[in-house]
């Protein structure tokens, strides 16, 4: 059991009683968890998971939650169903709430069941909340649709857990080649040999359209077809391990038109991204929704300045500015946090002009209401003192609004120009120490196709982790100055972006991968 406390949860208040949250997790792909579910995600105090459940979405938990894997995983040992139950017992005994993540539903096989009994008989509440089953979006993320009215009525769910040779299996057999229709298997892709050999010789015929969906829902989805005469061997032939539900029926030909997900730009390639966690969201969701296999590993986090009193002063003098200068979307973030706390007008910034660098940042400007005066084509500190320079700056005061120990070209060649600069630390990078997702692991367990650099400081707090590097992993950096950063400490950059934003990044890692 891996067993990770990021700190210790404060106790609940005296009478309020534990409560067990059975949540579904849905199949793999973030977006297809309810809205309950991150809800009880946000606010439980333990949160107990295992390796179906996607990790990405432990983020959404509150730094003191008390993270507990349950699973099955190479080298570390798994906790038996009672032991499951019993620790669902004692948390919630404990007065916390906890949240246990399933996989797809929980009620749909995979010990829901047992669990919420358990619980009810240790006279502790509990609620359920439905998910999204890998039996119907499996099929689905494959263009395979459960039912179609021309093809068949009625569903079945069956679980291939059991040798069909058992004489005491729970499976009639003979009674699921006569009743036809889509039957969805989970669990036992290992057993299938046994399980077609019998559905064989229970009549059904051996040109049966069948597919295997493996990661469903995910950006390591794959999927292989055949029928049910020469499917065990196909995913033998093809090493294709669980996780994996397996479709028999005439739906399954519908795939070849309708399958959607698989033919995405990314699909299945393995993308590391490595923006604090409150930034990554962005460039995660956008490589996703071209079918990467997303892993968001945080190198760096942002934190107040380390004198927030000084950058304060200077924020409350900000209408004696001509101009003030935005580096980064993390410092307008910090700049009107503080600025609003001090004044409840916007107009009280005077007639000072702004200048932001990169379009995140301008936006990020506007969305305060307030107008850009200056943002220069190219998105580095050089082209902010052209702009300048064509302008004249002389004696003009500038308020640089900036991280701590970030580049210094900016106040250097902008008091040349003979501007009266003051620089304001808005914030800080600190190198990022949890590993909330386990995504360390996964990078080490799974390799990627490629990691992302969107600063020199994600260069740098990556390579501090010092963690073993996939030979297939390729770099994609944001620009000249993080690729510089990366070049100096020996790596080859693969993909620059030619456009230094995030969406300018996503087109260059796209076009890479159609190259
Ligand atoms: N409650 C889960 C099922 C748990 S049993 C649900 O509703 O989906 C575990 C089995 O679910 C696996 O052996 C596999 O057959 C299936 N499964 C779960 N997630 C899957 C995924 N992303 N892709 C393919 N199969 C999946």
């Amino acid at each position: 059991m891996a067993n990770k406390t990021k700190s210790k949860s404060k106790s609940r208040s005296e009478g309020e009683s534990g409560k067990v949250y059975l949540v579904g997790a849905g199949p793999g792909d973030l977006g297809l968890v309810t809205l309950r579910a991150k809800e009880c995600i946000e606010q439980a105090d333990v949160i107990v998971h295992d390796h179906l459940a996607n990790p990405e979405m432990l983020g959404w938990a509150q730094d003191s939650a008390e993270i507990i894997y349950v699973g099955k995983r190479a080298g570390a040992n798994s906790l038996s169903q009672q032991e499951i139950n019993a620790l669902l017992i004692e948390k919630a005994g404990a007065r916390k709430q906890v949240v246990r993540l399933k996989g797809g539903d929980p009620f749909v096989f995979g010990r829901g069941a047992e669990e919420a009994k358990a619980i009810v008989d240790a006279g502790i509440g509990f609620e359920i909340v439905p998910g999204i089953t890998s039996a119907i979006a499996g099929p689905a993320y494959a263009g395979i649709p459960v039912t179609h009215r021309a093809e068949n009525s009625h569903v079945t769910f069956f679980t291939g857990h059991e040798d069909p040779a058992k004489t005491e299996s729970a499976i009639d057999y003979a009674a699921l080649a006569k009743l036809g229709g889509t039957q969805v298997m989970l669990m036992g892709v290992e057993r299938l040999e046994p399980i077609t050999r019998e559905m064989l010789k229970q009549g059904v015929r051996e040109d049966l359209p069948v597919a295997l969906v493996r990661w469903a829902t995910t950006g390591r989805q794959e999927t292989l077809t055949g029928t049910l005469q020469d499917i065990a061997q196909r995913a033998v032939d093809h090493g294709f391990e669980a996780p994996a539900v397996a479709v028999f029926g005439e739906v399954v030909a519908l795939r070849e038109s309708l399958n959607w997900y698989e033919k995405r730009p990314l699909s299945g390639k393995r993308i590391v991204v490595t923006r604090s966690r409150k930034q990554a969201g962005a460039l995660s969701g956008k490589l996703r929704a071209l079918g990467a296999h997303v892993f968001e590993l945080p190198t760096i986090r942002i934190e107040p300045p380390t004198d927030l009193r000084e950058f304060a002063e200077l924020v409350q003098d900000a209408h004696a500015y001509d101009w003030i200068v935005f580096t980064s979307a993390n410092g307008v973030e910090a700049f009107f946090e503080i600025f609003f706390k001090l004044f409840d007008d916007a107009r009280e910034i005077g007639g000072t002009r702004i200048a932001a660098i990169g379009p995140v940042t301008a936006q990020q400007v506007k969305d305060f209401h307030l107008h850009v005066d200056l943002q220069p084509d190219e998105f580095v500190a050089e082209a902010v003192v052209g702009e300048f320079r064509k302008q004249g700056v002389e004696n003009l005061r500038i308020l640089l609004v900036r991280a701590e120990k970030g580049r210094d070209v900016l106040p250097k060649q902008l008091s040349a120009l003979g501007a009266i600069v003051d620089e304001g630390f808005a914030y800080r990078t600190v190198p990022e120490t949890r590993d909330t997702t386990g995504a360390r692991g996964q990078l080490l367990e799974e390799g990627a196709d490629l990691i992302t650099f969107t600063s020199s400081s994600t260069v740098e707090h990556f390579l501090a982790l010092d963690l073993p590097w996939p030979k297939e992993m390729r770099v994609a950096s944001i620009g000249p100055i993080t690729s510089k950063t990366a070049r100096d400490r020996g790596l080859k950059i693969d993909v620059e972006a030619s456009c230094h934003d995030i969406d300018g990044l996503v087109q260059a890692i796209r076009d890479f991968f159609e190259r």
